[in-house]
């Protein structure tokens, strides 16, 4: 990997020394170091480049170096270096951030399997994970900084000491947690006794409701009380909050810091060297905390593993679940992974070897909601037993007993949550007399029609017109929308439940900082009778009052090309239906409604008994017959360029230079390029060609040989058209 990016014209103004800059004089700066700048995959450099110090930097430190004609934080990589350039070619360090303890060795193994795994540049990846503001300050700024921070953290220490803070107490764990614990704790113990540790990774299969968070909260105290360090990851920014108020309440006497997106970047940089020194004891974040140096870790918990959240979808497309299972193997922290419907890789991974799984995590099992709490019964409504709508009218949002059923809870000062997973007023205007629909100029989608400011956008590259009075075609001034999307629901239902008061939670009416929380505290206040919103509130969040849920219209999904798409709805509707009944007093009554034209489809028969398993066991079966994960390993190499053309003529290439040696490796299958299912964003067109193994290292080994020739024909494919490519190991969807 080492300085081995010695590309045509990318080596030479970086790192080595230009004519006019004198050579370093004997005995000073006379140590070679290999050290990693930020530098993209494509830009073919993909190890460290070799700079001179004054002594040996151990792996890890933070240096400023030259890079061209700047000066940017570089991170020694290794003391070794490359033999192939003389000391006069190389340029010394600038500056070493000496007041910033070096990452530690877990964490640069992180980095290098990571960019391995991922397909990065190591460069690429160690420089993305750090803080923004760490890679701006040269030493003089940071040791200003760092001072600054420690007197904060002084100042935050004596203000405790004077105020003892208040101590909450624990409720009581239920004997399901109590056994839950006992088993966590059991392996816990005989980590790091053993000679070969096994990984302690234990899933945590825990109904909606059933207290999964108590059982983190007391295995973080363990943890604590045996001085290490907790890493607990969530997946959205959202969820954060709700988290770190029960966390720090919980812990008043230790430092809990958060790591998100949501951040400052002075509040981020803070909060990270807290964690890299030790100092804080718990960090709580979104993805990008998996990779926070913390050196005594202890416990890793990631919760609602199955999100795909946690899956970066641009760059480095990492996952950070799956990177805190290596982390928790490499640095023998135990790694709990929390849901109520566990991805089928990790369902797979915790299912016993007689049960057909692979047995390598632990499965504890909390079925009972904590309470008086049920589950809400589950009522499939078949839409073919609806009277059809007269010709040229359209079905209503929802069904004659649904709105009846909505109805009685509003007179009962109930809640209802309505949930459609589309936003917008209606998916697309339409002219009936000549056709025309209102399509994107610039990518092959249509516009959504936003009848709040009466605009025409486009979801996927942003495109927005004021909607036309008139077809723009043939002038008729009659075009209509066609479907429905949750601001036509919210209307509809408005005028269907006369009195309601009805609200909406999507993408939309909270992009405003505060917006959310402030939909949120309404609902709670008991302030919204109906509840209108998309995917947004079926995570997490905590509503006391709603006792009917409804899936307006959820059948999309069981026809959908992606393979995943089924367990992603069942995930969503069982967390929807997770959001009724919590209360005591009204979980007796709660129901959730399925509209749906195939209310014998499997999917929502295991939903109606909520049997994971069996929709799981039925899910496992077609992917194994199907080649799928996990009895497969995917990659997907995606193209974006000027031309369909393009795009998939570097796909072929790119599978021609790779053919011998997936022949060779064998269980290698090389899919045609075809295009993405949206196909056209933004005028670039994007293609994509699936690669699948049916051994992981065989993928990976593969990949990392292409690396190279697939850099290669990337510059050869640029003059005609190709913009951009990428692979993303593990993809999402496909
Ligand atoms: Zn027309
Ligand atoms: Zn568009």
């Amino acid at each position: 990997m080492h300085g081995s990016a010695h590309g045509p014209d990318l080596l030479t103004p970086l790192g080595s020394a230009s004519s006019d800059s004198p050579a370093p004089a004997a005995g000073q700066d006379s140590v070679r170091v290999s050290v990693l700048v930020e530098t993209p995959q494509h830009s073919g450099l993909l190890g460290p480049l070799d700079y001179l110090a004054t002594q040996a930097w151990p792996p890890g430190t933070l240096v400023r170096v030259p890079l061209g004609r700047r000066v940017v934080t570089g991170l020694v990589w290794a003391a070794a270096a490359d033999a192939t350039l003389a000391d006069a070619q190389l340029k010394p360090i600038v500056e070493v951030l000496a007041d910033l303890p070096a990452l530690p060795e877990p964490w640069l193994k992180l980095i290098r399997f990571a960019a391995g795994y991922y397909q990065r540049s190591l460069g690429e990846m160690a420089m993305m994970v750090l803080p923004p503001e760490l890679r701006q300050v040269d030493a003089t700024q940071w040791a200003r900084r760092l001072k600054r921070m420690n007197k904060a953290l002084g100042l935050e220490e004596a203000e405790r000491a004077k105020q003892p803070p208040v101590e909450v107490p624990w409720p009581e764990p239920t004997p399901e947690q109590t056994q839950v614990l006992a088993e966590v704790n059991a392996r816990w113990l005989a980590l790091g006794t053993a000679a070969a540790t096994p990984p302690s990774v234990s899933l945590l299969w825990g109904s909606t409701g059933s207290g999964k968070t108590e059982v983190y909260l007391r295995l973080a105290r363990e943890a604590l009380a045996r001085g290490q360090q907790v890493l607990i990851m969530v997946p959205e920014i959202n969820l954060t909050p709700q988290l770190e108020a029960r966390v720090a309440e919980r812990f008043a006497d230790r430092h809990v810091v958060s790591l998100h997106s949501g951040l400052t970047p002075a509040q981020r940089l803070r909060h990270w060297t807290m964690a890299h020194l030790g100092q804080a004891d718990i960090v709580l974040g979104t993805r990008l905390a998996v990779f926070t140096p913390l050196p005594r870790l202890g416990l890793i918990v990631v919760d609602e593993e199955h999100d795909p959240s946690y899956k970066q979808q641009d760059g480095a497309r990492y996952s950070a679940r799956d990177l805190a299972v290596y982390r928790g193997h490499q640095e023998g922290a135990a790694v709990i992974l929390g849901s109520a419907t566990p991805s089928l890789e990790t369902w797979h991974n915790a299912l016993p070897v007689a049960e057909g799984g692979a047995g390598r995590y632990q499965r504890l099992l909390m079925p009972s909601r904590v309470g008086q709490g049920h589950m809400p019964k589950v009522r499939l409504f078949d839409l073919s037993q609806q009277a059809k709508p007269g010709p040229g009218q359209e079905a209503p949002a929802l069904a004659k007993p649904l709105l009846e059923a909505i109805a009685e809870r509003i007179e009962r000062g109930e809640q209802s949550l309505v949930l459609l997973n589309r936003r917008g007023y209606a998916p697309v205007l339409h002219c009936s007399d000549c056709g025309w629909k209102s399509g994107c100029p610039h990518c092959s989608a249509w516009r959504v029609f936003h009848k709040v400011d009466r605009t025409l956008r486009c979801h996927h590259c942003g495109f927005t017109e004021r909607v036309p009075r008139a077809c723009p075609d043939c002038g008729n001034q009659d075009i209509a929308p066609v479907g429905r999307g949750t601001e036509r629901l919210e209307e509809q239902l408005a005028e269907a439940l006369p009195g309601a008061r009805v609200g909406r939670i999507d993408a939309d009416v909270t992009k405003h900082k505060g917006a959310l929380e402030e939909k949120l505290a309404s609902v709670h206040a008991g302030e919204v009778d109906v509840l209108v919103g998309t995917q947004m509130v079926a995570k997490g969040h905590d509503f006391r009052r709603i006792t009917l849920v409804a899936a307006a219209n959820p059948d999309a999904a069981l026809f959908a090309s992606d393979f995943r798409a089924a367990e992603r709805q069942f995930a969503l509707l069982l967390q929807a239906a997770g959001r009724a009944g919590r209360d005591a007093g009204v979980a007796g009554h709660s129901e959730m409604w399925v509209q749906t034209w195939h209310p014998a489809h499997p999917l929502y028969q295991a939903l109606s008994r909520y049997d994971f398993e069996s929709f799981a066991r039925q899910q496992l079966q077609e992917r194994e017959q199907a080649g799928l994960p996990p009895y497969a390993h995917l990659a997907m190499l995606r193209a974006e360029a000027k031309t369909q053309a393009a795009a998939q003529a570097f796909l072929d290439q790119a599978a021609q230079a790779v053919e011998a040696h997936a022949a060779q490796l064998g269980g290698i299958l090389l899919y045609p390029p075809v295009p993405t299912a949206v196909q056209k964003v933004a005028n670039v067109e994007r293609a994509q060609m699936l690669i699948e193994a049916e051994m992981r290292p065989a993928l990976l080994r593969l990949l990392q040989a292409a690396t190279q020739p697939w850099l290669a024909l990337a510059q050869k494919n640029r003059p005609n058209g190709l913009i951009r490519w990428a692979v993303d190991v593990d993809p999402l969807s496909i």
